[in-house]
């Protein structure tokens, strides 16, 4: 999975996302958002960027674990810090805080089969924040949506 991962690009809805500084809650482990610039980002499921371990703590470029999956410190199975079924959000309340002061939620290209993108949809809600789903083609209707909505604001 890191070999095809290291190889795909951004496609144009994550460029876009990333030029209009628009935050992102992402639940790819893919690093995408990342490599098109997005700073104001955040993983809820985490990434393969890093390994650690559990015992030291060491953090390791995730290459470390083609040579061995063991600390080198310690000896220790080195981690991910991917979120797997059953495994608490660590980034969760930093999510829904994040909807909560939004103005709009844009929920791009998600098949809501986790409930955690239907709980956020809950939460922007819950707080009246306005929700904006695009799922179908969403490579190519996030840039023009994101165009619109600049063009929007700098008439008003
Ligand atoms: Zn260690």
């Amino acid at each position: 999975m890191k070999d095809i991962i290291d190889k795909v690009l951004p496609n144009p809805a994550h460029k876009a996302l990333a030029k209009f500084n628009v935050p992102v809650i992402t639940m790819n482990i893919d690093g995408l958002h990342k490599k098109a610039g997005s700073k104001d980002l955040i993983e809820i499921h985490g990434n393969l960027e890093n390994v650690y371990c559990p015992k030291c703590k060491n953090v390791y470029d995730f290459n470390v674990v083609r040579k061995s999956i063991k600390c080198p410190h310690c000896n220790l199975v080195l981690e991910t810090n991917v979120v797997l079924y059953g495994d608490q959000i660590a980034k969760y309340e930093d999510a829904i805080n994040l909807i909560r002061s939004a103005d709009e939620l844009l929920v791009i290209g998600t098949s809501f089969y986790t409930s955690t993108s239907s709980n956020m949809v809950h939460i922007a809600n819950l707080y009246g924040v306005k929700v904006t789903i695009i799922n179908k083609k969403a490579e190519e209707k996030v840039p023009i949506y994101l165009n619109e909505l600049l063009n929007r604001n700098k008439v008003n």
